[in-house]
């Protein structure tokens, strides 16, 4: 568990915005109190363009290398240049560095198609404080509804939309965040995604139940974003000796698991202390399990 908390001096740090050349130009700080697209901007039109959210702890952005690479795999499906990623990397810890050490922090790369009038990709890097829910959650645990997605990005062969951007982490968010706003009227904290009774994924966030010394997360890829968070957890969990699976999951099965956890990059666990109707009581590992999934990211 991290020893980071929201103080009220983190409270106070104002947000750091670097703005990325994409043709490998000079690193520039932004005002954050200034504006910074332009009104033909792709992002703001279209909501084209990707994004990756990076936890920034003692100083430095951690999982770096998978965000990079699913930055540079959504730039390509999207047909958005390559991402240098030493040129973002070079931008991350240079907006870091204005940031407080001992202050855990939301670091987001955004690349978009760019200007209508110019045909040049935007892209710029922010370095913010994590919301107070988000540190709470990890915490306190959420309360999670189920619910359809409503659409469907995988397609059986005879069906074939190539033009479909599975497994890119595109800014189109705005169907998940309206999700959660539903769960909320709803009375929830968050929402999991299914498919009939198959589990999919949270609304932004990855699936994992655990049982005895076992993890469960539903098969990345199709309607599964491959998760960054999910991947490091594997790997130091497997290190550490759990037996880690890739499966098709029901939402019977996570009701029957020890227990149930939606993991991201910024909030990292938070457990889940309810399905539907149906409470999940902590089990007596919590705190191991917990801590095993904020040390995969140190
Ligand atoms: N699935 C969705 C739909 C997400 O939006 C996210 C994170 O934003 C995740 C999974 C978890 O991905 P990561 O662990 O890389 O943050």
């Amino acid at each position: 568990m991290s020893s980071h908390a929201a103080t009220p001096a983190a409270s106070a740090v104002k947000p750091v915005v670097v703005v990325v050349d994409t043709f490998g130009g000079p690193i520039r700080h932004h005002n954050p109190e200034l504006p910074l697209i332009y009104w033909d901007d792709a992002a703001v039109t279209r909501g084209d363009g990707v994004f990756e959210t990076l936890l920034i702890r003692d100083g430095h952005a951690c999982n770096l290398e998978r965000h990079s690479k699913r930055f540079a795999a959504s730039a390509a499906l999207l047909g958005l240049p390559e991402p240098d990623a030493e040129y973002w990397r070079a931008a991350t810890a240079e907006a870091i560095q204005s940031w407080p050490k001992d202050v855990d922090a939301s670091c987001v790369w955004t690349l978009t198609r760019g200007r209508a009038a110019t045909n040049r990709p935007s892209a710029w890097i922010t370095v913010k404080q994590i919301p107070v829910e988000h540190l709470e959650q990890r915490h306190l645990g959420v309360s999670v509804m189920t619910a359809p997605r409503g659409f469907s990005v995988t397609t059986t062969p005879d069906e074939a939309a190539p033009w479909m951007i599975v497994g890119a982490k595109t800014l189109s968010y705005a169907a998940n965040m309206a999700a959660l706003r539903h769960a909320r009227s709803c009375g929830f904290d968050d929402v999991i995604y299914v498919d009939g009774d198959c589990v999919l994924e949270g609304a932004t966030s990855t699936v994992v139940a655990a049982q005895g010394t076992a993890l469960f997360t539903p098969t990345p890829g199709g309607d599964v974003l491959p998760g960054t968070t999910q991947a490091a957890l594997y790997q130091h969990a497997e290190w550490k000796g759990w037996d880690c699976q890739e499966t098709d999951l029901t939402v019977q099965q996570l009701i029957d698991a020890d227990s149930v956890w939606l993991v991201s990059s910024v909030r990292v666990a938070a457990r889940v202390t309810r399905i539907n109707d149906v409470h999940l009581p902590a089990p007596a590992n919590e705190d191991k399990v917990r801590r095993m999934m904020f040390a995969a990211l140190s």
